[in-house]
């Protein structure tokens, strides 16, 4: 897998095993990239549709 960046902190996520992609659940289109840090924090995500999450 390519690197991808996380869609909160931004922080390139490789060898990061506790990171997910997982496609946008509002537009289900774009990917929405999460790692670890970012799960474990809670840190919200912004889609490009709009989307803020996780609530
Ligand atoms: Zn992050
Ligand atoms: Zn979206």
């Amino acid at each position: 897998m390519e690197g991808k960046n996380c869609s909160s902190c931004k922080r390139k996520i490789v060898n990061d095993k506790g990171s997910v992609i997982f496609k946008c659940p509002q537009c289900t289109d774009l990917e929405i990239v999460r790692c670890t840090e970012c799960r474990a924090n809670g840190v919200k995500y912004h889609c490009g549709c709009g989307f803020v999450g996780p609530n």
